[in-house]
């Protein structure tokens, strides 16, 4: 008989009368070995529970090592990732300091150049055959595109190194729209694609921008717009009041700027690839140029392109 039952019987009528029915043993004997299960049972789950807090406290140790050791790795790998950008850093630098000399050097020999062309082409060195001509007008297109090249870098290396600044005057946005207009024509008639103001809000106030930089911005927006339509295509110029400021839409039914290209549009050197196919000789830095000059004059520069092709640019100033 377990042992509590024993003392329980002994407390309570001493020993057990000799002539104790059997019924009365049986059930006694069943409570006695209900006690030794439930010991058994204890027994059992002191023992789990011993096991598992030392595998706890075994798995807790684990769990410290290898976060020590991810702990170390990722100090390892923080040390030589910092290393690794100072001296990208320390490349770019250099990089943009060979570009902006390079481009710096450039300048002067290149306005003499234009200058010269600029002489032979009005006839002041004597006669030119249509051939000469031709060839000549050839050359100063190329110089252009090389001017406005290495004026751009020039540009996007003050941007990256914040020293871009703005001359601000009072302005009136149509006034140079329809400047820009006048110097995108010729491009643009070359290509068959036409260009005309759907709204032209007269009434606009002028503005106190940098004239040169935001002409420089529209001048890229619409020559992209010519570029990249269709030949035969069209573009529409729509200005109008925002706030107390102007929006400006420039839409072309042109190529389209796939979904892929889109978060990239105003990256540095950023060219899609349809863009790319279209025309080869991009540099893909005016949107670059054009997005950090709006930003500087507090406007907002942005884009809808529908998967069909066709795009419109906003750029919004002083709203
Ligand atoms: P670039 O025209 O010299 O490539 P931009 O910085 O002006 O450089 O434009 C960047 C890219 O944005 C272009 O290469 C082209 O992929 C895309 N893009 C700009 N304007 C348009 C447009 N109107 N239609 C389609 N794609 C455009």
């Amino acid at each position: 008989m377990h042992r509590i039952l024993e003392r329980q019987i002994s407390r309570s009528i001493g020993t057990l009368p000799a002539d104790t029915p059997h019924p009365w043993l049986d059930l006694l004997q069943a409570v006695s070995n209900a006690y030794a299960h439930a010991d058994d049972d204890r027994r059992l789950l002191t023992r789990s529970i011993e096991l598992s807090s030392r595998e706890f406290s075994e798995l807790n140790e684990r769990l410290r090592l290898e976060k020590e050791t991810v702990e170390q790795k990722v100090r390892e790998r923080t040390a030589e990732l910092t290393k690794a950008n100072a001296a990208l850093r320390e490349l770019d630098e250099r990089k943009s300091e060979f570009l902006s000399i390079a481009a710096h050097q450039l300048r002067t020999p290149l306005s003499g150049l234009k200058w010269a062309l600029n002489m032979l082409i009005g006839g002041e060195a004597g006669p030119l055959s249509n051939e000469q001509k031709t060839l000549l007008m050839k050359s100063y297109e190329a110089n252009e595109r090389l001017i406005s090249l290495v004026g751009d870098m020039l540009q996007a290396n003050k941007i990256e190194k914040k020293t871009l600044q703005l001359n601000k005057s009072r302005t009136h946005i149509l006034d140079l729209l329809d400047n820009v207009l006048y110097e995108v024509l010729p491009n643009a008639s070359k290509r068959r694609v036409s260009i005309r103001f759907e709204r032209r809000d007269d009434t606009l106030p002028p503005l106190v921008v940098d004239p040169e930089k935001i002409r420089a911005v529209f001048q890229n927006l619409l020559e992209n717009a010519v570029k990249y339509s269709q030949e035969g295509g069209e573009v529409i110029i729509s200005v109008t009041r925002e706030g107390n400021g102007v929006r400006c839409a420039i839409t072309d039914h042109g190529i389209g700027i796939s979904a892929e290209a889109r978060p990239h549009i105003f990256s540095r050197f950023f060219r899609a690839d349809n863009a790319k196919k279209l025309d080869p000789n991009g540099t893909g830095l005016g949107l670059y140029i054009a997005k950090s000059i709006i930003d500087m004059h507090g406007g907002r520069i942005w884009f809808e392109s529908g998967k069909d092709g066709g795009t419109t640019f906003y750029v919004t100033i002083g709203a």
